[in-house]
């Protein structure tokens, strides 16, 4: 069992909506919240559960310029203004009124999630509102106004905490974070993510490194269209942990989009929640094996928003308050008749989707007759040696 565990919610968190047609439905995150209620995740003695209050401009400016946050109010304040730049007012990342509050709210929870573990308040802590990895210091992008990740980190290492990893297993590459800390030796940043060649932003491949002043602390594994649990697991467990070992953060910050699974409609790997939930014990398993425990768990991208985010995020707060759901619960009742009333939808019954993943480890290098392997092997080709690790094997 964990000790103390932050779990940070509030329902004006629901307020960050580009409207109906948009994929990134609030009501994703408030059916995960739910689920997690209704399994009597968060009823547990030890889960402390807080509110948000919006970031101040101080805390943005951590990551971003004030050029861009007054863009973003202004456009919040009169969306149908025609000079919108940074990114704003596109298909993607549509102007709301309120835009800039909505935003800041998220960021504030995610702030609130690392203040908890910083200070030692709390072991863990989570965000399932949080994880909007694509915000770039001065524009949006691919649904993220505000790069809430990015602050969290930014917010520990102004309060002296030294070494900070950020794992993003997002199916999107996670270029925005990657980006603010591209030349920053004080974080190592890791994303598996569905190959660029394939799929927005078209960016992280094995050779993007990180910056003269950080080279080897960002990686990036890009993986062949596909890939399912097993591919998935091997490429983590080849590339996550010896970096970890070896960087030997003060906190871990992870990002969970659960977009990888199969019924994902915007992407094209092919994990099942069993692979998804094997992924969130081996990084709470590496926070405690190399961060001391202190860990912030994020939520971050995932589009099919009955089936897949509320069970994959129901799974992460399950292992973050260390009560891991056994893959057979049933899915309560209670949620079932809810998602029906709201959505006029069937929800899954199982918190599982089939067996457990079999993990074939890297212990023997590469077959480079598999684009998974070469994918893999090109990571650690590029990052090992820069770490005094052997690419070549274990
Ligand atoms: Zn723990
Ligand atoms: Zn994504």
């Amino acid at each position: 069992m964990s000790s103390s565990v932050t779990f940070v919610w509030d329902e004006r968190l629901a307020g960050y909506d580009f409207g109906p047609s948009h994929p990134l439905a609030p009501i994703r995150v408030e059916l995960a919240v739910r689920l997690a209620r209704d399994l009597g995740l968060l009823d547990l003695p030890h889960v402390v559960e807080v509110t948000a209050e919006p970031a101040t401009d101080d805390e943005l400016r951590l990551v971003h310029s004030q050029r861009y946050l007054d863009a973003v109010r202004r456009a919040g304040e009169n969306p149908h203004t025609m000079d919108l730049l940074h990114g704003l007012g596109t298909d993607d990342d549509p102007v709301f009124v309120g835009m800039h509050e909505a935003s800041a709210l998220v960021v504030g929870a995610s702030l609130a999630a690392a203040r908890a573990v910083v200070s030692g308040r709390s072991e863990h802590a989570v965000n399932l509102a949080g994880g909007l990895h694509h915000a770039m210091p001065e524009s949006a992008s691919g649904f993220c106004i505000y790069n809430d990740a990015a602050a969290a980190i930014a917010s520990a290492l102004a309060t002296g905490v030294e070494r900070v990893a950020y794992v993003d297993v997002d199916v999107h590459h996670g270029d925005g974070t990657e980006r603010i800390f591209w030349d920053d030796p004080r974080v190592l940043t890791i994303s598996l993510h569905e190959s660029g060649r394939f799929l927005f932003p078209g960016t992280g491949f094995a050779t993007d490194i990180g910056g003269a002043s950080a080279e080897g602390l960002a990686v990036n594994v890009a993986l062949p269209p596909g890939t399912g649990d097993e591919g998935w697991l091997r490429a983590f467990d080849a590339v996550v942990p010896p970096l970890l070992a070896s960087f030997s953060p003060q906190l871990l910050v992870t990002q969970h989009g659960c977009d990888s699974h199969r019924l994902d409609p915007l992407a094209h790997l092919e994990l099942t929640i069993d692979g998804q939930r094997t992924a969130y014990a081996a990084l709470h398993a590496l926070a405690h094996a190399h961060a001391d425990g202190r860990w912030v768990a994020l939520g971050g991208g995932g589009y099919e928003r009955v089936e897949v985010v509320p069970r994959a995020w129901a799974h992460l707060v399950g292992e973050v308050v260390g009560r891991p759901v056994p893959p057979q619960t049933a899915v309560p009742a209670s949620w079932l008749a809810y998602v029906t009333e709201r959505l006029a939808r069937r929800g899954p019954v199982s918190m599982s989707d089939g067996p457990d993943p079999v993990l074939r480890r890297w212990t023997s290098g590469a077959d480079h007759d598999d684009p998974l392997d070469r994918a893999v092997h090109a990571t650690r080709m590029a990052v090992f040696p820069l770490h005094g690790l052997d690419p070549h094997w274990d």
